[in-house]
């Protein structure tokens, strides 16, 4: 079947993960801080996640930051704390590794491992990830390359299924164009057309599509009525003291109301917010 021949065959709204992430006839978010900055910033931003409801808390402690000059993340001192912090308030942790190297102890801090725009298309560290969650709950989130086609897309998902991973999430987080208001372009219908072509769930993330706090909000209703399975949004307890990414985190009150604002939006398309 060509693309177009599998498109009409029309957009998947069932899916869900074996391991509960995402589940069939619900919209999944996942809130907290771009990085792990210090056990009481961490303590306060991912319990803000608690308190507006959520399951799933992020936050980095690998971080592929564009210049090398700038805060690289914690490290396993940050995962540490992630899964202290996660496991005390009873939230699943979400955290993106960078090294193969590093996969086993991600592993053992987090349940979900994210897979950064940047490494989409590395190829081995795919690979490595598959092996190493084939048969376990562990979770993955595949970004999009900003210079990637949604083909490239599903083929990098593929290297991780292929070795037998499963629970694998694919998210939409804007690519590069020649627009300067936004940080990327969100393509929403990249996330239409791969949830005609593919089973496995798709989720967005408004934060580094528009690099600007005002949008994540806007950007998180049309992400649920184009059809997607959840969100990933970056929050912070003091969003300008940041150490990464400081405009886009939503601060603790915008993230309490976020699931009100979804409600009605989600309950239009037949899903409960989780
Ligand atoms: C992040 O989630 O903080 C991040 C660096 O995302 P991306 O890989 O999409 O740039
Ligand atoms: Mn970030």
């Amino acid at each position: 079947m060509s693309i177009s021949e599998k498109s009409a065959a029309g957009v998947k709204t069932n899916v869900s993960t074996k391991n509960g992430m995402i589940q069939s006839g619900s919209f999944r978010v996942i809130a907290g801080p771009c990085t792990v900055e210090s056990y009481d910033q961490f303590v306060a931003s991912a319990s803000a996640v608690k308190q507006a409801g959520y399951e799933y808390v992020r936050g980095g402690a690998f971080k592929p930051r564009t210049s090398p000059y700038s805060f690289q993340g914690l490290g396993e001192e940050g995962l540490k704390i992630l899964s202290e912090v996660a496991g005390d308030l009873g939230l699943k942790a979400v955290t993106e590794v960078m090294d193969a190297e590093d996969i086993e102890l991600v592993m053992e801090h987090a349940q979900i491992i994210q897979i950064g725009a940047r490494n989409m298309a590395n190829f081995s560290l795919l690979k490595r990830i598959g092996a190493a969650i084939a048969g376990t709950d562990h979770g993955v989130v595949l970004k999009r390359g900003f210079a990637s086609t949604v083909e490239e897309w599903l083929l990098a998902a593929e290297y991780i299924t292929k070795e037998g991973g499963e629970n694998v999430v694919l998210c939409e987080r804007g690519i590069r164009t020649f627009e300067t208001s936004t940080r990327f372009t969100l393509d929403l219908s990249a996330v239409i057309v791969a949830k005609r072509l593919t089973d496995l769930p798709v989720i967005v993330d408004p934060s580094h599509a528009a690099g600007r706090r005002d949008l994540v909000i806007p950007l998180s209703k049309a992400s649920v009525a184009a059809e997607a399975d959840g969100l990933i949004v970056e929050s912070h307890h003091e969003p300008q003291e940041a150490l990464c990414d400081a405009e886009q985190a939503l601060p603790v009150e915008a993230l309490m109301g976020l699931r009100e604002t979804l409600r009605p939006f989600a309950s239009a398309m037949g899903r409960e917010v989780l």
